[in-house]
């Protein structure tokens, strides 16, 4: 598999927020959010067979926990990242894929916690949501909606509606995006939307989601990876 970084932080986001957790990240995205801060992972990275990197998991986090798979966009690795997956599974570990939903999901093994996106209108991205995979949320998965503004809170509020999808996931995450540019100061100014902001809108509408900082840019220099 070709991967561009393995290391242990604490988990930034969704409802495991502030747990130490191993990540994953694999190389190669087939989409270019405009806000995205991966782009670091779109080219490059070291191949890496599945025992080598299940070596390192064992090494970082040797008794078991949490193991978040993230990319770029992993589901493009799928033939080698599905029995890895399983193989986590196995030995104990709490997986966590995170996904642009655009590619099918159908392949991930039951006990993964999937943390799908849906991507917005002003993600650069529209569109992309392959509807097929609301076929395969399970109570424990977690559907997430990165936003800039009401255009986008608009849009993931009548998605959420539409679809249910309060009843049918664990959480529906409500992120504001993080400036790309950003770096030093670690404040909600850096917000694409002001969490106050979306906040009040939540409130207002009672839309059953959870709003969803990205706290690892609230702990570290926001230009910092590997966090
Ligand atoms: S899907 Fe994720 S990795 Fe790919 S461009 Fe969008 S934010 Fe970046």
């Amino acid at each position: 598999m070709q991967i561009t970084e393995i290391y242990k932080s604490i988990q930034g986001e969704s409802t495991y927020a502030g747990l130490p957790c191993v990540f994953v990240r694999l190389t190669g995205c087939n989409l270019r959010c405009v806000w995205c801060d991966s782009e670091y992972t779109f080219h490059g990275g070291r191949r890496m067979t599945s025992e080598e990197i299940l070596a390192e998991v064992e090494r970082l986090s040797p008794s078991g926990g949490l193991v978040e798979i993230t990319g770029g966009e992993p589901m493009l690795q799928e033939r080698e990242l599905v029995p890895l997956m399983q193989l986590l599974l196995d030995l104990g570990y709490t997986v966590l894929l995170e996904t642009s939903g655009e590619r099918p999901l159908e392949a991930v093994p039951k006990g993964v916690v999937k943390i799908v996106d849906v991507k917005c209108p002003n993600s650069g991205e529209a569109d992309t949501f392959r509807m097929e995979n609301l076929e395969t949320l399970r109570l424990q998965d977690e559907v997430k909606f990165v936003l800039t503004d009401r255009l986008d809170y608009e849009f993931a509020r009548d998605f959420v509606a539409q679809h249910k999808l309060g009843q049918h996931v664990n959480a529906v995450l409500f992120s504001p995006a993080f400036s790309k540019e950003a770096s030093g100061e670690r404040t909600a100014a850096q917000c694409l939307l002001d969490p106050q902001e979306l906040a009040e809108w939540i409130v207002a509408d009672n839309v059953p989601a959870r709003l969803s900082l990205q706290i690892h840019k609230f702990i570290w220099d926001p230009a910092m990876k590997g966090v």
